[in-house]
Order: structure tokens, then C-alpha cells, then sequence
């Protein structure tokens, strides 16, 4: 894979990029949904997944600009609503499946303003596998979380945030080992839940500094179709992971959970004070 180094690198790929009328570099809450909805008007007419169509369309390098701006994208707006601040988070897109390749985010970055000069590129064994860009950057330690769910078929992008609810609430359940949601339309946001009347159980793990063991522990329970393990999982008093076909999925479902969290929050916060 070509290496992308300096301005002329970058101005090459831009160009490139602009070709496939990929133009997200901007950081804007506003340019998610054209990023997102650029790829999803392309791909609805000839392709059922993103994924699908990044590999099929697009140069190795293209995806990986591609992916980058779109990870930017989603950067900029989770921190404007609040669901990573600080240095907090960390996305990653699966850009090729054979070899395995992720982009994710490098660690300790502050979400708001990422540039296509934030990410590294890693194998399964979340090796470097590419100088994506100038060699500085090093992995999130969270990464090997991201592998073991992109590795699994059918998940193309891997969002984790830190927001106060998810915060909170993995606090609040985490006797009980898992948030139970039932009954809202917005569950209806998760792939594959075409009522209200459903109940979304998601589980909550301890949180650790031992990411290599959690990391282990979630391939296996990957490799045995683990159906807690559908759309995502909290860690406690940490935050949310969540996953998708492709980003805009990834992207949906971290909103809805978050949502959801948010209303579950404030329903608990308010029933102290409801009028009798
Ligand atoms: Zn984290």
C-alpha cells in the first residue's frame, strides 16, 4: 500500500478522493451526514455496504483517505454533542478484509478536530501495518477491543464514546450486568428491531486496564456467535462501544444508544418529582 507522506502525498489523495466525490475533510457536525449520505447514494444504486463499495470502487489508498475524512467527520460532531471530550474515544473502519486492514484513530488525540494525519493503520494482530502517517503515531490501547469486533463478519466500523450517561448508567446497572431497554421507538434505530415492543439487553463489563485479557475474552465470545454481543457493550463507569455493517450503521447505533441513555437518565431523575 502506498504510503501517504507529506503535502503532495496528501494533495494526490485529495485529488483522488475528489474523483469518488469524497470531499469530507471538513470538521463539521455538518459534513457526517454528507460524508455519510455521499456513500450511501453511491452505494444503494450497486452496493448493499459501504464496505462493499470501498473495496470494489476505490483504490487501496482512496479508502483509507476516504475513511479517514469520514472518521474526522464523525469526530468532530461526537465531540460537539458531548460523547467525546477530552482525549477521550476512539473509531476505527475496517478498509480491507483480505489482508485485514483497520484505521483507527491514534491514541490521545482530542476528537474535534482530527485530520487525516490521526490515524494508524493495523493488522489482526493490531501490528502497524502502514506508515498512514509520518510514523509518530501510536495505536489507542483500546484497539485490540476494535479487532476483536471488526474481525467478525458482517462489522465494518467499531465507535466507542465517553458520555455522561453512558457513564452513569453503566455505573448504576452494573450489578445487574447489563442495561435493559425496553419498550421506545427509538430501539427501532437497531439494525434488525422493527417494533417498540422490544427488550434490548446490553451488557455491561467491568472496566479494566488489562485490555489485552478483554480483548481475548470478547474474540471468543465473538467466535461463539455471543448474541449479547450484537450492536455493542458498556464498559463500566467507562463508556460505550458500538459497532455496524459500515460507518453510517456504527454512527446510527451509537446515536440511538445514546439517546436511549439519555432518556433513561432523565426518567430516573424525574420520577422523584412527578406530580401524584
Ligand atoms: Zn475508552
Amino acid at each position: 500500500m502506498q504510503t501517504l507522506r507529506g503535502p503532495a502525498g496528501l494533495q494526490s489523495v485529495s485529488q483522488e478522493a475528489s474523483s469518488l466525490g469524497v470531499r469530507c475533510r471538513m470538521i463539521a457536525a455538518r459534513s457526517v451526514v454528507l460524508c455519510l449520505g455521499m456513500h450511501n447514494s453511491r452505494k444503494e444504486s450497486r452496493f448493499s455496504t459501504e464496505e462493499q463499495y470501498m473495496t470494489a470502487v476505490a483504490s487501496p489508498i482512496d479508502r483509507s483517505a476516504a475513511a479517514a475524512d469520514a472518521l474526522c467527520a464523525v469526530g468532530a460532531e461526537f465531540h460537539g454533542r458531548g460523547w467525546s471530550l477530552g482525549t477521550s474515544s476512539n473509531y476505527s473502519v475496517v478498509t480491507s478484509r483480505a489482508p485485514f486492514q483497520l484505521l483507527i484513530t491514534a491514541s490521545g488525540l482530542d476528537k474535534s478536530g482530527l485530520t487525516r494525519s490521526d490515524f494508524v493503520m493495523l493488522d489482526e494482530q493490531g501490528q502497524q501495518i502502514d506508515a498512514f502517517d509520518d510514523g509518530t503515531n501510536k495505536p489507542s490501547a483500546e484497539a485490540m477491543l476494535h479487532i476483536a469486533a471488526a474481525r467478525r463478519p458482517g462489522i465494518g466500523a467499531v465507535l466507542h464514546t465517553h458520555s455522561a450517561w453512558a457513564t452513569t448508567l453503566s455505573d448504576l446497572y452494573a450489578a445487574e450486568g447489563a442495561l435493559l431497554i425496553e419498550g421506545y421507538e427509538m430501539l427501532k434505530g437497531l439494525r434488525g428491531i422493527t417494533t417498540h415492543e422490544h427488550s434490548e439487553r446490553l451488557e455491561i463489563i467491568e472496566n479494566t486496564q488489562d485490555i489485552g485479557t478483554l480483548a481475548q475474552t470478547l474474540t471468543r465470545r465473538f467466535e461463539a456467535n455471543d448474541p449479547a454481543l450484537k450492536y455493542g457493550f458498556l464498559l463500566q463507569k467507562h463508556g460505550l462501544y458500538a459497532w455496524g455493517r459500515d460507518l453510517a450503521e456504527a454512527r446510527r447505533h451509537i446515536e440511538i444508544f445514546e439517546f436511549l441513555f439519555e432518556v433513561i437518565g432523565r426518567t430516573l431523575l424525574l420520577k422523584g418529582s412527578k406530580p401524584r
